[in-house]
């Protein structure tokens, strides 16, 4: 194989991840990346240290790359579709665009034939008070762009909850009001379509967040075997839609009679999947390496089941007893400073595999 090398724009820990898979199969990487010593850079064979929409730093990685990738959906849209013109990237800017506005997102979502929860957009403060009295008071308010893990997000469990004002306390975006869906359980699906267009998903994780951030994804969900397939066929639908290429992560709430609600869809390599990992002899950070650079998708089949948990702030402080356990790999990711809230690396605990699902 001839070795090549894979831009990454952003240089979190999804970066370095990549970063590390790439180089298991003789890929070099350039990450792109305004901070310096980022996660992926300690890792990475080159760090272009500049923003995500400087031209000169986009021109040289697209002088010095055979394909350019990202491990975040903010990137701009336009950084990316001007790359195209000189350099392939995949997953295709379309999907940064789908991803990138929960309005638009919904829309195509539904336009996939896949259901979401109902929504409004709001652009005003009265805009606000029409979608919750259709709502019958109940909604979550999203800002459109730019909120991850639970932020500029705020939730009305009834008539009785303040709205003066609120839209204003979120910023004054643009913004979307979802209705209050009573889910059973949350779950999400890592998928993966090739350049020669075949299809990959690995099994769905069941996930719990606290505070917003995602706390454990469990291996397998407690779903049944339509309810996964269903998921499944959704990401099917979702990435061949977009002519995708590499991984996508895409959310879902669980009804209680075991349809699926989609959430939202991430464009990249997702927290939800880092127990492939563990779990799988091919993980999501390989898979995505694999599609965008062209060579066969990697068999997501799963040998064990999983619980994967996520280190945030001080939880970094007992990384001592998980090193002590035989049955779980611990993955840091050379954040030298721990603040609540930060992701600072994740374990994913193994145990025998269970009979497939009900
Ligand atoms: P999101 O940023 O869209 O992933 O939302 C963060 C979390 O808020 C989700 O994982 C859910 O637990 C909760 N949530 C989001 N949207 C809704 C909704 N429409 N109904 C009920 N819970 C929601």
């Amino acid at each position: 194989m001839t070795v090549a090398t894979i831009g990454i724009i952003g240089g979190g820990q999804l970066g370095r991840m990549l970063a590390m898979a790439a180089a298991r199969l003789n890929f070099r990487t350039i990450v792109l990346e305004p901070q310096p010593d980022c996660p992926a850079a300690q890792v990475a064979s080159v760090q272009i240290t500049a923003g995500y929409d400087d031209p000169a730093a986009l021109a040289e990685l697209a002088a010095s790359c055979d394909v350019v990738t990202y491990e975040f959906e903010n990137v701009p849209v336009s950084a990316a579709a001007g790359l195209t013109r000189n350099v392939a990237v995949y997953p295709p800017p379309e999907a940064l665009e789908a991803a990138q506005d929960r309005l638009v997102e919904k829309r195509f979502i539904n336009d996939c034939g896949i259901p979401t929860a109902r929504f409004h957009a709001v652009d005003s403060q009265a805009d606000l008070e029409a979608a919750l009295d259709d709502f019958g008071g109940q909604g979550v308010l999203k800002t459109r762009r730019l909120g991850y893990d639970g932020k500029g997000q705020k939730v009305f469990r009834s008539t009785a909850d303040n709205r003066a004002g609120v839209y204003t306390e979120l910023g004054g975006v643009p913004m979307i009001l979802e209705s209050f869906v009573a889910f059973d359980r949350e779950i999400s699906i890592i998928a993966a379509r090739g350049t020669d267009g075949a299809i990959a998903c690995y099994d769905p994780a069941e996930n719990v967040h606290r505070n917003g951030i995602l706390h454990t994804s469990t291996v397998p969900a407690s779903i049944t075997s339509a309810t996964a397939a269903d998921a499944r066929k959704s990401a099917e639908k979702i990435l061949a839609t977009l002519g995708y290429v590499g991984v996508v992560g895409i959310e879902f709430f669980v009804l209680p009679d075991g349809s699926l609600i989609a959430n939202e869809m991430a464009p990249r390599v997702h927290n939800s999947g880092h127990w492939t990992e563990a779990a799988c002899v091919i993980s999501q950070f390989e898979q995505h390496i694999r599609a965008v650079s062209g060579l066969p998708l990697g068999n997501v089949d799963r040998h064990s089941d999983c619980v994967m948990q996520n280190l945030i702030g001080d939880d970094i402080l007992v990384l001592p007893e998980w090193l002590k356990r035989r049955d779980t790999l611990v993955h840091l990711y050379g954040k030298t400073e721990s603040r609540p809230g930060r992701k600072m690396g994740h374990v994913t605990t193994l145990t025998a595999k269970s009979p497939v699902f009900p």
